[in-house]
């Protein structure tokens, strides 16, 4: 419980330095592939990040401490050739919350209030 609340903590500090190095009126993208799969203003991506592939980014953080170990990301280790990509969403060898829609259909993009994400199941 200890090393967790540490962690909670470091993480919070790295989250408002990188924030702090971006421009917050400014929107970032998130691309998998060569594909922007989560697009957003830079607040509102780190707040609530809808793309499994964003969590993952953001959970991918390394602390200083190395007795912490590798952050899990939960990713599969199925590297997709970019030259003949999957079937359905690109992403889908890799992805937690892979169903099989994901493996036959590639996802429609979703705007809300100005939040774009390209997933069947955006978190
Ligand atoms: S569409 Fe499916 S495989 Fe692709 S990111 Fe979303 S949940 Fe994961």
């Amino acid at each position: 419980m200890q090393n967790f609340k540490a962690a909670m903590f470091k993480d919070s500090s790295r989250a408002v330095t990188a924030v702090k190095l971006l421009n917050m009126d400014k929107p970032s993208d998130v691309m998998y592939l060569g594909r922007i799969v989560e697009e957003a203003e830079t607040k509102a991506l780190f707040a609530n990040p809808r793309h499994p592939y964003t969590h993952a980014l953001l959970a991918s953080v390394l602390t200083p401490e190395p007795q912490m170990g590798l952050p899990e990301t939960h990713l599969g280790i199925a590297y997709p050739n970019p030259i003949d990509p999957p079937s359905g969403c690109t992403f889908n060898p890799r992805c937690p919350h892979v169903t099989d829609v994901c493996k036959q259909t590639r996802p429609e993009t979703r705007i809300e209030a100005g939040h774009l994400v390209e997933c069947h199941h955006p978190q």
